[in-house]
């Protein structure tokens, strides 16, 4: 179960942001997972739980926002998104295509928590209105 081991760096990452964001508890991971990715989803919840026993991410939830496959129609020369992964055509004129522009990643993009007293981030004191859900890349 391949999940096990993604489970494990999503926790170690996670673990690495939190304390990089100065969030003293995680309470909620959100992950994009493509549905493409090969990543089944129940199983990765399940082995989200068994990793973060005892750890500080103990009790956290893993809340996975499913990411539709969106494919390049040469035809069109468009960008489709399709409302089932396969068959890969363009939802729109039929042309099968194989240019998936979306669907396969699998991204830790925000942590929610509570912030620590600030103590080790200075920075952070004048943010103190700004959301707990930090957003980590862009
Ligand atoms: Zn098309």
């Amino acid at each position: 179960m391949h999940e096990l081991s993604i489970a494990h760096s999503l926790v170690e990452l996670a673990a690495e942001e939190a304390e990089r964001l100065g969030l003293r508890r995680v309470r909620a991971l959100y992950l994009k997972l493509g549905v493409l990715s090969g990543v089944v989803k129940e199983a990765l919840q399940f082995s989200f739980d068994i990793v973060t026993e005892g750890t500080s991410l103990e009790g956290a939830d893993l809340v996975i926002e499913d990411v539709p496959v969106v494919v390049y129609c040469p035809r069109c020369q468009e960008a489709r998104t399709l409302p089932e992964p396969m068959p890969m055509r363009c939802p729109v004129c039929g042309t099968r295509t194989a240019d998936v522009r979306q669907g396969r990643e699998m991204e830790l993009y925000a942590l929610e928590g509570d912030e620590g007293d600030g103590k080790d981030a200075p920075d952070r004191r004048d943010q103190t209105e700004r959301s707990q859900k930090e957003r980590l890349f862009g």
